[in-house]
């Protein structure tokens, strides 16, 4: 059995796992819905925030030069790095040229891409994640489960238990008793941190500029307490105008944590001397099968991609087996198609396209219209083909060929549908979204109070 099978079967098993699911990702759909019934403008400003990021994948190798340029004129570093590998030496030698032991990092997908946490544990380099829900799956030794939700995976028993083992307290289940632990522990760390590592939403290249958007303030003391600040992101993150930032960012929150804005905007550049901020600014721009994703006419849609999580929230795969059953770093509709995209080899992750109904809500709710059924379609279409779906496609073929052939194989499926039980009672049914409004009413009467979960919201 593969990792994937093994995973998704132990995940259906998981009562726990499910009721966490689905209460976090009702909870999100309950407050994206209510964000976009209230937009006026919703349609177009998708099309606004496509239309940015198609320039930015269109434009890619003249942005980045740009941005290089512009940084570099304003003091700051910018590192190109092919892949993985390469991309956690840089960073290791720059935080060796300084000395530097003890860090703090922001919730960065992209680190998560490149395992850039283990990187630096055997280089003797710490670094303890910042933001809430990432600081709780490194404290359990496990990876996030969603892309803006890490810890979503988790219910709040089991983080009060796993916060009275590692951390020697005495245990709670209350939210803001486990949050503001947490913040202590955290503190400490952000005012002795000899480095900050952080993702970033949108680079710009006009300017010189790095914008992130976050919830918890925890980038902002990252990359404002210690000396020396790195950015790694990815080379598809590019805009070319500093306007360029304004649809993405009106669709970012909404769609990400059903919020009007998220809590902090950052817009950084490297300080000057007398200026507040680090003394050293440094962006490493991975592309680690980036820029073959993006010269491929099928699947270069994909790098539009903004990562606000929407996809996850609302795919019935996701919400039954959760993130880890992917066995990837990226999971959900997004993740099934950008998992086969990135890294050295193609299609490494052959398995995940198969984890889709093909309802169409990714798509529905995609703030930049990627038609991830699409690309997963072609995903499937794109791998060797097993003898046994062979054979089923040339009969399917041959009975569509003829109308007697039809008409038999017609009444052979009526014959079946009569002796075979409806096993499929309580699973995942067929077909469309349905109605919009009726699906706000009934995630809303399914939402826990906000109050009984621990979240955690950001979306590098
Ligand atoms: S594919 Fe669309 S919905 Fe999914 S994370 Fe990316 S931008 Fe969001």
């Amino acid at each position: 059995m593969s990792t994937v099978k093994y995973k998704i079967k132990s995940a259906l098993h998981d009562q726990q796992l499910y009721a966490a699911i689905q209460n976090a990702s009702n909870l999100s759909t309950a407050k994206r819905d209510d964000q976009i019934l209230g937009l006026d403008d919703y349609e177009s400003s998708r099309d606004a925030a496509r239309e940015v990021r198609q320039r930015s994948v269109d434009y890619s190798p003249r942005l980045i030069e740009k941005f290089t340029r512009e940084f570099t004129a304003l003091g700051g570093k910018v590192y190109i790095a092919a892949n993985a590998s390469e991309a956690n030496r840089i960073t290791i030698n720059i935080l060796k040229s300084h000395g530097a032991e003890k860090g703090v990092k922001s919730k960065s997908m992209v680190t998560e891409e490149i395992f850039l946490g283990r990187a630096l544990e055997s280089a003797g380099i710490d670094a303890v994640e910042t933001d809430l829900g990432e600081y709780i799956v490194q404290l359990a030794g496990e990876k996030p489960s969603h892309i803006t939700a890490p810890a979503m995976h988790k219910s709040r028993q089991s983080i009060g238990r796993l916060f009275a083992e590692k951390l020697g307290i005495k245990y709670t289940d209350d939210p803001a008793e486990l949050t503001e632990v947490a913040r202590g522990m955290l503190r400490e760390r952000f005012l002795n941190a000899e480095f900050g590592i952080s993702g970033a939403n949108f680079l710009i290249a006009e300017t010189g500029h790095i914008a992130i958007v976050e919830n918890e303030g925890n980038v902002r003391l990252g990359l404002s307490i210690p000396p020396v600040y790195i950015a790694v992101t990815g080379i598809e993150k590019l805009l070319e105008k500093l306007a360029d930032l304004s649809p993405l960012v009106k669709m970012l929150a909404k769609s990400a944590t059903g919020q009007k804005f998220s809590g902090y905007f950052h817009l950084l550049k490297p300080s000057r001397e007398g200026e507040d901020g680090p003394e050293e600014m440094h962006v490493i721009l991975i592309d680690n099968g980036r820029s073959r994703a993006m010269a491929d006419p099928e699947m270069r849609e994909m790098m539009l991609c903004i990562r606000c999580g929407a996809c996850l929230n609302e795919c019935p795969v996701y919400k039954t087996i959760g993130g880890h059953a992917y066995d990837s770093t990226y999971p959900g509709p997004m993740g099934s198609v950008l998992s086969n995209l990135l890294g050295r080899n193609k299609m490494l992750h052959q398995e995940l396209p198969d984890l889709s109904t093909l309802c169409g809500a990714c798509k529905d709710v995609c703030p930049v219209r990627i038609d991830l059924p699409k690309l997963l379609l072609e995903l499937r279409a794109r791998r060797e083909k097993p003898l046994s779906h062979n054979m089923l496609a040339s009969g399917w073929k041959w009975t569509m060929e003829s109308s007697s052939r039809v008409e038999v194989a017609g009444k052979f499926a009526r014959m079946v549908e009569k002796v075979v039980p409806k096993v499929m009672s309580g699973g995942v049914k067929p077909g469309g979204p349905g109605s919009f409004r009726t699906q706000v009413e009934k995630r809303k009467s399914q939402v826990e109070s906000p109050k009984s979960k621990i979240r955690t919201d950001d979306e590098q």
